[in-house]
């Protein structure tokens, strides 16, 4: 290409950043000794750039450009446009700025589909950077509680007035061997141990029964495949011991004992 662009459409693809290899080397090599295609550039880009205001500013892919070559190569002359003017030759086309109509609306229906596209792409990978982000600090969160637990399981057997309650199966109830390790200033218990599982629809609940006052829930018990799972629980500090009990309980436990006492373990 040593003199204009052959092709109108150069203008476009060029202020759209498509035109490549040797066609995107002769035109910047000719249009800057070109006063007539330098105009012609700077209203390709005036009508790209209105395009654009609503775009990330991101290079489309390459699957993205080859897709927009097709589309652009193949939208210049449609069969119905073909036949429209060979209906009404005579009739003057309608031109914005040097390009004829139907034409820019070609390109400009090629370049939306473009930001459309990158668009697309972009939301794409912030939904998955925000899912991966997502998965990582639940992951975090999940293992920063454990080394908390873990943390305060060791303070809670390294205090000296931390007691350790044994709680014994009453007369009749279901068979277990359960022990509460509490310490009253930190306001923490852990339990652990077995006891038969629950009925179906019930559920056993561990309390602490206070010097005074009414019982606090300090959790219910829990199986893993078989074994009764140790917990931890957190209850209001400075709450001196009486005892703790395990009650059983409509399933999910209740905010106060309504059922009768399965184990029961006075604190010495
Ligand atoms: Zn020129």
């Amino acid at each position: 290409m040593n003199g204009h662009p052959t092709r109108p459409e150069d203008f476009d693809l060029y202020a759209l950043g498509v035109l490549e290899g040797e066609e995107k080397a002769a035109f910047e090599a000719h249009v800057p000794t070109c006063a007539a295609c330098a105009e012609k550039l700077a209203e390709a880009r005036g009508r790209i750039s209105l395009l654009a205001f609503a775009a990330p500013p991101i290079a489309p892919s390459p699957s993205v450009k080859e897709r927009l070559m097709r589309q652009i190569h193949a939208a210049p002359i449609s069969v119905s446009a073909q036949r429209e003017r060979a209906r009404a030759p005579r009739e003057p086309e309608r031109t914005v700025g040097p390009f004829p109509r139907w034409w820019t609306g070609a390109v400009l229906a090629a370049a939306a589909a473009v930001l459309i596209l990158v668009s697309i792409r972009l939301w794409q990978e912030n939904a998955h950077l925000i899912d991966e982000l997502g998965v990582e600090r639940v992951e975090l969160q999940k293992q920063q509680a454990q080394l908390d637990e873990a943390r305060h399981v060791v303070a809670l057997m390294e205090a000296k007035d931390t007691r350790t309650v044994a709680l014994a199966s009453q007369p009749g109830m279901a068979k277990g061997d359960v022990r509460v390790m509490y310490n009253a200033k930190m306001g923490m218990a852990m339990c652990d141990g077995w006891v038969d599982p629950a009925p179906a629809n019930k559920s056993y609940q561990l309390w602490l029964v206070p010097m005074e006052g009414k019982p606090i829930s300090a959790g219910l018990v829990e199986y893993s495949n078989g074994p009764m799972k140790p917990w931890m629980v957190k209850l209001p500090p400075g709450v001196e011991a009486k005892a703790f009990a395990i009650t059983l309980e409509p399933e999910g436990g209740m905010p106060q004992p309504t059922g009768p006492m399965v184990l029961v373990g006075p604190v010495s």
